[in-house]
Formats: structure tokens, C-alpha cells, sequence
């Protein structure tokens, strides 16, 4: 059904300069990539980067690689590269051919560089980084040039021969593009497009001593891998000059198409590896994938689906201009998803004792509880029902009000998949707390049903005392308690961090289905949202359940 109606959707704007290329012949096929720096775990705007450019190639028949933008030697470590392949491989999506490293190019980008030398595009620059700075002008005045460009080509190819075989220290010596200090864009000023860096770089070691800058290194990777478009965020406009000029002065066999798109903010999260990476290391998060983060493998861990979250960036679609999206459109995703998809599973989150007062002591009546309300080909599974049961405490109440259809003196109520049950008296501890509630069951009601037709308008749920599971069952809410944590720069967002994002419940009660749940699986606990097993913190007959999401939006009204 979506299918369809997707497809009369019109193009989004990216979508549509593809089609036109191809149509036109422009291109034979599109070629698109998702280039992540390894510094970080993937977050919720990375997935809508990704289902953009792996989309296009599904849906254009074309290509989209994986590439990791791996310039920075000091700051990317090998956990993150598996990290981001398993969260890719998770959304759904297979890159074209083997991984590409943008260190897999150092010799080729080295090599352009001599050739920009050559052509007397490009200089050994001695500035220091203060000077570096005041050289470079500011927004109403021109930069003024280096005293250094006008080198000859032989010095510059001598000098940067020298960089490369780490004669020089860090700081000391740049390689910059020669362009225009009088331009208006910041980006054409000279941008400097190699370092020299004493780093151990993860998959070079310590081969080289100089590194190409982002900007240099981009283009020039998009174009030996023939992109034939290279989507990126907003805040890439004003490179957008560089990343051509880079490409017309090497006269590049081919020349990649750079557009930009509105990047993804989501309410009460952040989408900033740096901001992330924080909560991480001061703990205010178990970790990357605490599943209260935003990161793909914190949702997945949390119960998402990859259905959800690529329908959500179909949703959202893709913009020019920057806005934020409210969490509870990808919260309605996952709900949607689950409650067609979803097993219902039955667990009690704050059991309080029901005891059938004229059921049998020792018997255990297998009763079917239906897996899907509404498809029956996703079978039954088999509830034990025995004398003694829990129910969530809330449904009964001492005196309730007229329209509380559940349990009180005075009441009857129907078990789900049991019986129907009729309140007999209840028991408190000296402090007034209730500690249990007697009732009689009416053994023709077996499945729910009254045999004489009268209605009964509450159901609950409800676990076998003693057939049932203790569980832990992590309840969570919001990371932030401020739907924008980033914009107000006084307050430090770890301020605005929601100090009851978590409720840990040790006591819930789970039919033992339950413990036979599949990793990777959630299932909707009747009446309480839906759930899934934490893979990190469980053990073996002892499962840990994540809450993925409430069964309603609860926020809104609160
Ligand atoms: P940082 O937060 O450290 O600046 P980054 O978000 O730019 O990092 P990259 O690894 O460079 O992270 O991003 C890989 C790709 O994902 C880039 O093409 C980037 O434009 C895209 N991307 C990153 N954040 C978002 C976002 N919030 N929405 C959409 N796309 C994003
Ligand atoms: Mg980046």
C-alpha cells in the first residue's frame, strides 16, 4: 500500500535533478556515496543521509558507495568503522563493491598536489597559524597575501618533497591553494589543503607526515570514484566554490555535481558527533548505544526497526531549508510499524496479587492468547492461567469512579484470554497499602465470554503468579527535557538533560513466552507499549527489556 502511494509523491529536489540527468543522458547511471568521518557513532541524521544517497541508487538503479573520510589521523579509531558498516548493514543497505577509504587515495591526492605545484596553483606557506589568521582579512576587508606565495615552483616542490619526509615540525609549513585573498568567500582565501601531522593514522600508520585537508581531499575522492552526485548538508554551500575550482584547475576527467540539503534536527536530541561524544565520555550515557541516544545503534537497541526509520526519512523528506522535526513523527513511525508488525506479549509492569479465590490450588489451564488482534495467521501462543495471578496495580482501585471499567469492590472485569472475574475483598499492610485482591472466577467464561450473553465493559491483563517470570524492564523517556537542548548558547545542554530518562522496574512480571522472545524482535506488552530485549544487559533466563515506545504520544499532554 505505501508502495503506491510513494510513488505518486513528487521527486524531491535532489531526486529530480537525477532523474534529469539520467533522462537527458547526462549520466548512464547514478553514482552516489555516504562519506562519514570515522570519529563517532552514526546518529538519526546520518540515517537520512543515508537512505538519500543509498535510495537514489535503489530507486535509479545506480551505484552508492561507502567511504570513510578518514583525513584526521588523531581523532579516528577502527571501532567507529565497524560501528558505522553494522549500522548501514542494519538501515538495510549494501554498498557497491569493497569499503573506500579516502586514505586509499594519499598517493593519488599527493601526485594532484605536485601537479597544482606545477601549474602554480599552489604554495608552501610559512605563516604561523596567528599570522595564518590576520593574513586572511575579515568579512568587510580583504585578506592580504603571503609573503610566501609568489615562491618558485621548483622551491615549492622542494618544500612540500621536504614536508612529506617530516624534516619539518607540525605548524610549521602548509601547503595552500593559490586563489584570491580578496575574495568574498572565506573558502577561496588561500585555503590551505595539506598539514604536516606526526600521527599514527589507522590504516597508513606512520607512513606519511602530511595530510590533505577535508575540502581538497572530498572532491578529488568523489571524482576517482566517479560520483556522479555529491549530496552533502547546507554548511557545504559555501565550499561548493572550492570543491569546483579544485576540480577545473586539475582539468578532472570527470566532475562531480555537489548539492547541498537542509540537515536533520530533531526535538529534545542533538545531532552533533561533538555534543555525543560528551555525554559519552563524561557518562552522562551508559555509552553510544545507550538506547536513550539518538545514534543508530542506540534506537536498534532500543527497539526500533529499520522499517521505522527509513519510512521516517521518506516522511521528513528532503528540503532546502533548515527546520526541526518534532521527535513524536519518528516516535509514529515506530507505532506504526509495531502495531501492524509487533507479537503481543503480556507482562505486568507494577504487579499487584489477584488471587481466584475458587480456582483450583494446583492447576495450570492453558489458555490461547491470540499473538495479533487482528491477524490471526500470527497463531496463539499458550497462557498458563492458575489461582493465583498479577495485574497491573492500577487496574483496581478502592473506590473507583463511574467510568473506571476496571478492577473494584463491586466489580466485574474480564482476564484477557482467561475468565471473567468477579471482586470478592482485598487485603492491606499496615501502612494502607493494598497487598491483594480476592475475586471468584466463573469456570463457563473460559476465553473471556459470558455464557448468558450479559456485557462486560473492562479487560485487563494479567500473569500467572507462579508460571510467570520476574523480569527488568528499563523504561524511558526523553534524553532532553527541552525540545531544542542546542539553540539557547548561556545554558551548557548537559544542563538540560532529563534526569528521569530513565526508570529501571525490577519487579515486573512476564508470561513465560517471554523468555523465549528473538533478539532483535519487539513485541507490544498488551496495554503498555512496546518492548524488546536489551542484547548488552541481559543474561541467560534473566532478560532485560528495553521500552521502545509508549503506545500513545503521553508527552504531549503532560
Ligand atoms: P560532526 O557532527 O562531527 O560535524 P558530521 O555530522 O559532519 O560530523 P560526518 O561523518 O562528516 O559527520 O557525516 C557524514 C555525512 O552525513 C555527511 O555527508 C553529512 O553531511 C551527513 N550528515 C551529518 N549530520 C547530518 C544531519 N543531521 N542530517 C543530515 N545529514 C547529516
Ligand atoms: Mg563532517
Amino acid at each position: 500500500m505505501s508502495d503506491n502511494t510513494e510513488e505518486k509523491k513528487p521527486l524531491d529536489f535532489i531526486r529530480q535533478i537525477v532523474a534529469d540527468d539520467l533522462k537527458t543522458g547526462k549520466h548512464k547511471q547514478s553514482v552516489t556515496r555516504f562519506p562519514p568521518e570515522p570519529n563517532g557513532f552514526l546518529h538519526i541524521g546520518h540515517a537520512k543521509s543515508i537512505c538519500l544517497n543509498f535510495g537514489i541508487a535503489e530507486e535509479f538503479g545506480g551505484r552508492c558507495n561507502l567511504r570513510f573520510d578518514d583525513t584526521n589521523p588523531s581523532k579516528e579509531e577502527e571501532e567507529y568503522v565497524d560501528a558505522i558498516k553494522r549500522d548501514v548493514e542494519w538501515l538495510g543497505f549494501k554498498w557497491a563493491g569493497d569499503v573506500h577509504y579516502a586514505s586509499d587515495y594519499f598517493h593519488q591526492l599527493y601526485d594532484m598536489a605536485l601537479e597544482l605545484i606545477k601549474k602554480g596553483k599552489a604554495y608552501v606557506c610559512e605563516l604561523d597559524a596567528e599570522k595564518m589568521r590576520e593574513y586572511r582579512g575579515t568579512l568587510t576587508t580583504p585578506g592580504k597575501n603571503s609573503p610566501w606565495r609568489d615562491r618558485s615552483v621548483e622551491e615549492n616542490l622542494e618544500l612540500f618533497a621536504r614536508m612529506k619526509e617530516g624534516e619539518f615540525a607540525e605548524g610549521s609549513h602548509v601547503l595552500r591553494a593559490k586563489i584570491d585573498m580578496a575574495s568574498p568567500n572565506f573558502n577561496l582565501r588561500d585555503p590551505v589543503i595539506y598539514r604536516i601531522l606526526n600521527a599514527v593514522h589507522h590504516r597508513t600508520g606512520s607512513e606519511w607526515h602530511i595530510y590533505p585537508m577535508y575540502d581538497y581531499t572530498h572532491c578529488l575522492s568523489d571524482m576517482l570514484e566517479g560520483i556522479t552526485h555529491s549530496l552533502c548538508t547546507l554548511e557545504f554551500q559555501d565550499h561548493r566554490p572550492l570543491y569546483d575550482w579544485v576540480l577545473d584547475t586539475l582539468e578532472t576527467p570527470c566532475h562531480p555535481q555537489q548539492i547541498e540539503f537542509a540537515r536533520l534536527n530533531l526535538s529534545y536530541f542533538i545531532t552533533s558527533k561533538r555534543k555525543l561524544r560528551r555525554l559519552v565520555e563524561e557518562k552522562h550515557v551508559s555509552g553510544w548505544d545507550d538506547p536513550r541516544m539518538l545514534t543508530v545503534s542506540g534506537i536498534r537497541r532500543r527497539g526500533y526497526t529499520p522499517a521505522s526509520l527509513r519510512n521516517f526519512c521518506t516522511t521528513i523528506g528532503i528540503g532546502r531549508s533548515d527546520s526541526r522535526i518534532d521527535l513524536s513523527v519518528l516516535e509514529d513511525e515506530l507505532r506504526n510499524d509495531l502495531n501492524v508488525n509487533a507479537p503481543r506479549r503480556i507482562c505486568v509492569l507494577d504487579p499487584l496479587k489477584l488471587i481466584v479465590d475458587n480456582f483450583p490450588e494446583d492447576k495450570v489451564d492453558m489458555v490461547d492468547g491470540k499473538n495479533h488482534p487482528q491477524n490471526p495467521e500470527m497463531g496463539t501462543r499458550p497462557l498458563p492461567f492458575t489461582k493465583e495471578l498479577y495485574i497491573e496495580r492500577e487496574d483496581f482501585m478502592e473506590e473507583p469512579p463511574k467510568k473506571y471499567f476496571r478492577l473494584g469492590p463491586g466489580r466485574e472485569v474480564r482476564l484477557k484470554y482467561g475468565y471473567l472475574v468477579q471482586y470478592v475483598s482485598h487485603e492491606k499492610d499496615s501502612d494502607g497499602n493494598i497487598t491483594a485482591v480476592h475475586c471468584t472466577f466463573d469456570p463457563e467464561s473460559r476465553g473471556g465470554f459470558a455464557v448468558d450473553g450479559h456485557k462486560v465493559k473492562g479487560t485487563i491483563h494479567w500473569v500467572s503468579a507462579s508460571e510467570g517470570k520476574t523480569v527488568t524492564v528499563n523504561l524511558y523517556e526523553r534524553l532532553f527535557s527541552v525540545p531544542d537542548p542546542e539553540t539557547d548558547s548561556e545554558v551548557d545542554f548537559i544542563d538540560q538533560l532529563n534526569p528521569y530518562s530513565i526508570k529501571v522496574v525490577t519487579n515486573a512480571v512476564a508470561e513465560p513466552e517471554l523468555l523465549n522472545l528473538e533478539p532483535d524482535t519487539t513485541v507490544q506488552f498488551e496495554r503498555m507499549g512496546y518492548f524488546c530485549i536489551d542484547l548488552k544487559d541481559s543474561a541467560p533466563g534473566k532478560p532485560v527489556f528495553n521500552r521502545a515506545v509508549t503506545l500513545r504520544d503521553s508527552w504531549k499532554s503532560k
